[in-house]
């Protein structure tokens, strides 16, 4: 049976994180928008690759005289992949006890994203010793974490 390789087209959902008035995350003064941006985040996707394009906005504190992003509630701060696809990728390792090579096999083949080997590594590295995941890798000896 000859194998068939499709082109899978990818579905794109957008989300909103627009405020017209957004807390400063150092003193906590309603900052008023000046701007907004995008992001694209890699999700998991069952059957296509699933992006989903983020707008949100940018604020400026007029207290600390500095420009500051509203939060992102569904992905970690320059990070992109949605935290879904992270709390996936810790599960495999962390429940599943799957060696980091084939999590991010895994990843592509039943999710349709693309997560690095050295993504994944970077993942487990965060937080340090206060990560209860890096905690629990580190413990089961996956070597210098
Ligand atoms: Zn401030």
């Amino acid at each position: 049976m000859a194998r068939e390789i499709k082109l899978k087209t990818k579905t794109i959902k957008k989300k909103k994180y627009v405020y017209d008035y957004c807390k400063c995350p150092k003193c906590y003064t309603e900052s008023p928008r000046r701007s907004k941006g995008k992001r694209e985040l890699n999700d998991l996707g069952l059957e296509v690759p699933v992006v989903i394009e983020v707008t949100y906005s940018k604020h400026y504190c007029p207290i600390c005289e500095e420009y500051f992003n509203a939060p992102i509630p569904i992905a970690d701060p320059g990070s992109h992949f949605t935290v879904r696809v992270k709390e996936k990728v810790m599960g495999s390792i962390v429940q599943d006890g799957m060696p980091i090579e084939r999590v991010s096999e895994r990843m592509f083949r039943d999710f349709n994203v693309c997560v690095s080997p050295a993504t994944i590594w970077s993942w487990i590295q965060q937080g340090g010793e206060k990560n209860p995941v890096a905690e629990r890798v580190r413990a089961m000896g996956f070597g210098a974490v």
